[in-house]
Parts: C-alpha cells; sequence; structure tokens
C-alpha cells in the first residue's frame, strides 16, 4: 500500500478543510486535502454570512471571489428579509455594531467549493480528489488514514494531525464513538432551483428572505435568490409534520409554499429546475471537538440548523482557529486544545443556538418582528444575524439566553 507523510491530512475539500488547509500552507506547513468526490459536486448551504468575508481574506481567497461572483450567478448580499403573515421586517448587515464587512454573497455551493479549491491549489495546496477516507487511527507516533484512491488503489497517509472537515459523513464522529444528541428536534428540509420570475420591484435581491408559514410558527421558508434569475427555495419543519402530511417531494414543497400567501405571490411563475431534494436529521453534536491527533471542524462537528445560514462562518471560524494552534503547535508551543479551539469556537455557537432555539419556541421571532424596534439594539442583533456571534463586545453575544428572554419580555408586554 502506497503510504505518504504529510504535518496534516484533512478529510473533506468543503468551505472549513479547504480554509484550513491554505491557512496552514501559507504558514509552510506540508498538508494534504483527501476528497472523496470530484468537484463540482452539490452541497447545501447557499446564503453566506459577512462574518466569513474575514476568512477568505485571511487565506487570500477573497479576490477570486469577488472577480468571478458575477460569472458564476452569486448574488451580492447585504441582509436578510423575514416575513410572518403579510409582515415584513428586514436586517441591513451594513448597520450593526461589530467592526468587520456588513456584505457578501449567495453562491450556488458547487461553484462556490469549487472556485475556493481551485484557487488554494493556484497557492499550492494539495488537493486529491477521488479519494475517500474509510478509517484513521492515531496513536503516539501519528495519525494513520486510510483509503482509496481515484483508481481504486489502497491509500494511506500518516500525518502528525488529521482534520476532519469531512461534514455530514461525520467521519471522525462515527469512527471514534464521538456522536452525542444535539438537543434540537430533528428537522426536515425540502429544496430545489427555481427560475424565479420575479418582477424586480417585488423583490429584494439583496437580502434572503425567510418567511413563516403563517399558521405554524416553527415551518419556515428560505428563499435565496442568485444574480441569473434564479433562487435556492426551500422549506424547513420538524421530521413528523412533514410525515403526517405524507407528499412526494415537489408536492410537498409546492403545497407548503402554496399556504404562504407572499410566497405564493412572488413565485406564481416560477418554473422548478430540478428534482424536489430532501435532507432530515441534520442537526448533530459530538463529545468532545478534538482528541490525540484530531480535530473536528465545521459540519464534522456540531452542526445546529440552517435558519440563520450560520454553516459556513462556523465552519469558516473552525478552521481558522485549528489552524492557528496548529501553527502555534508546529513551532513547539504547547497548545490547549479545549481552551484555544473548541472553548472559544464553542463559545459562538452557542450564541447561534441561543437564537435558534428562540426561533423555534418563538420568542425570537417576537423580537424580529416587533414594530418599534430601538435602533442600537436591532443593530446589536444585526450583528448576530451578520455572523459576528463571537464579538463578546455586544451584550446580546456575551450575554444571549438573558438578554434574548428580556427583550422579548419587553416585546411581548408592548
Ligand atoms: P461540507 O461542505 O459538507 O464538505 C465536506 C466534504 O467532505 C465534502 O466535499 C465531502 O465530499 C467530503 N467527504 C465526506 N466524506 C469523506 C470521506 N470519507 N473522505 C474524504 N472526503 C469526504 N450554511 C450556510 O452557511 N448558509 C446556508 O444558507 C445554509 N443552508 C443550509 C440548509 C440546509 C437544509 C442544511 C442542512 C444546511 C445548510 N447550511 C447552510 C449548512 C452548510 O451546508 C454546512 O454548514 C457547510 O456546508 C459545512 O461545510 P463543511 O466544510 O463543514 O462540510
Amino acid at each position: 500500500v502506497r503510504r505518504d507523510r504529510v504535518q496534516v491530512a484533512v478529510i473533506g475539500a468543503g468551505p472549513a478543510g479547504v480554509l484550513a488547509a491554505t491557512l496552514l500552507h501559507r504558514q509552510g506547513i506540508s498538508v494534504r486535502v483527501l476528497e472523496k468526490n470530484h468537484f463540482p459536486r452539490f452541497s447545501i448551504g447557499e446564503s453566506l454570512l459577512p462574518q466569513s468575508m474575514v476568512y477568505l481574506e485571511e487565506a487570500g481567497l477573497i479576490g477570486g471571489l469577488q472577480d468571478k461572483a458575477q460569472e458564476l450567478g452569486f448574488q451580492f448580499k447585504n441582509g436578510a428579509g423575514f416575513r410572518h403573515q403579510g409582515r415584513y421586517v428586514d436586517f441591513d448587515f451594513t448597520d450593526k455594531v461589530s467592526p468587520g464587512p456588513g456584505t457578501t454573497f449567495q453562491v450556488k455551493r458547487a461553484a462556490f467549493d469549487k472556485l475556493l479549491a481551485d484557487q488554494a491549489q493556484e497557492q499550492g495546496v494539495d488537493i486529491r480528489f477521488g479519494h475517500g477516507i474509510d478509517t484513521v487511527t492515531t496513536d503516539e507516533q501519528q495519525a494513520l488514514l486510510t483509503g482509496t484512491d481515484n483508481e481504486g488503489n489502497a491509500y494511506q497517509v500518516a500525518a502528525d494531525f488529521v482534520l476532519d472537515a469531512s461534514g455530514f459523513a461525520r467521519v471522525l464522529p462515527r469512527l471514534f464513538d464521538l456522536e452525542s444528541p444535539s438537543g434540537l428536534a430533528p428537522r426536515q428540509s425540502f429544496f430545489t432551483h427555481v427560475r424565479d420570475h420575479i418582477a424586480p420591484a417585488d423583490f429584494d435581491r439583496n437580502k434572503i428572505l425567510i418567511s413563516v408559514h403563517p399558521q405554524h410558527h416553527d415551518v419556515w421558508y428560505w428563499l435565496i435568490p442568485f444574480s441569473d434569475g434564479t433562487c435556492s427555495l426551500g422549506v424547513v419543519g420538524e421530521v413528523a409534520y412533514f410525515e403526517e402530511r405524507g407528499l412526494d417531494n415537489e408536492t410537498m414543497l409546492r403545497t407548503l409554499v402554496a399556504e404562504e400567501p407572499g410566497l405564493k405571490a412572488l413565485l406564481s411563475q416560477a418554473q422548478y429546475l430540478n428534482p424536489v431534494n430532501s435532507l432530515k436529521g441534520y442537526s448533530a453534536k459530538v463529545k468532545q471537538l478534538w482528541g490525540k491527533r484530531y480535530a473536528l471542524l465545521g459540519n464534522a462537528g456540531e452542526f445546529l440548523d440552517p435558519v440563520f445560514s450560520s454553516g459556513v462562518t462556523i465552519a469558516f471560524t473552525s478552521a481558522s482557529l485549528a489552524a492557528k494552534a496548529l501553527v502555534r503547535q508546529f513551532k513547539g508551543d504547547v497548545v490547549d486544545w479545549q481552551a484555544d479551539y473548541a472553548q472559544p469556537l464553542q463559545q459562538g455557537v452557542d450564541v447561534f443556538r441561543t437564537y435558534v432555539e428562540g426561533w423555534y419556541d418563538g420568542i425570537f421571532q417576537d423580537v424580529i418582528f416587533y414594530p418599534n424596534p430601538q435602533a442600537q439594539i436591532k443593530r446589536m442583533v444585526c450583528s448576530i444575524l451578520a455572523g459576528y456571534a463571537w464579538d463578546r463586545s455586544n451584550p446580546y453575544v456575551a450575554e444571549s439566553k438573558r438578554r434574548l428572554a428580556a427583550l422579548a419580555e419587553v416585546c411581548r408586554l408592548n
């Protein structure tokens, strides 16, 4: 069996894996990314948050994105709009308290992930497509990854450290028995792309639109516009809710869209472009985010929920934190992976969790749809929606649970 040796092996070339590998490579660390698929390949997760632009800048990947955005149909994004029972509220991500970018893009992930991987390779990052990893062992000497290469031959990589960025495949959580209950209800999503034919005056294409079902506040829809006249359209609800309705994927999505009058009107001329897809039970958590010679990045660690489009931002944050820790470790510093990686990552994830839970139990929806928000409070909430969930100078980050509960109470009383 062929066996190569590198300092860091990365499983998966999605946003987390490519960002981590690029940051490490730029610091002179030998790294290899093993990616099971060939790109472009489909992925869900098309609406980015401005905070994620910080990391693309850090890795020298932002220029290519800006240059290619138009050609690839990516849509400039400056905020989020929310609609419930005829009421529409929007957040302008540039009107926030946290420093940093206030705009980003909505991207077709097949093209976006390929663009990042291409740019990383241009910088010299070693990515092997068609190389799936099946087993990983770690001991005092090394981490050893075994899989199959793109010609079907057995293949091994020995590394000082392995980063699992395998997304929903969750390679190390499965192999090392790290899975733990997510604490969020199992939800399901039905989605497709549509040619939307929406009149420009009816839709602010610079914002993702989140609509709430008129009767069931925990059922919601995304409409993510691209710049080429298409949108990503999806609906999310509890698995049991959809099972009770017992419809095929396309009928389910079409029926639910027809139940929300605002969306029904917007999409009256829409053509569905591909078969309606479904994913369920995607919320996931782990007992630990690191261990001997390994760390878990992005979705291979914790995944909450799609409602605030936080997935890629969390994936990038994990990659950046892990790369910084590894750079120090290879310089001979002692890295405390709990204090230097897991805790700082978890802090922002837990902030998003507060708002995700608040969305589903309704209190955060009361805040979002409150008609007379105080401007400064709205800016603080807006920072979080723009991805700045690690900015502890924002009280709605530092004390997210208490602040959200208090704010919701005020909105309810008025
Ligand atoms: P991925 O992007 O999944 O990449 C993992 C890579 O690992 C893949 O390329 C895969 O082929 C590879 N791989 C898997 N197994 C192996 C193996 N054994 N060997 C080698 N390679 C392997 N996020 C947002 O930011 N915005 C959104 O609007 C959004 N909407 C979402 C909607 C839904 C319904 C869901 C479920 C999620 C959504 N997300 C969204 C989340 C987003 O999809 C993920 O958070 C993001 O893709 C995570 O990136 P990643 O790099 O961790 O993993």
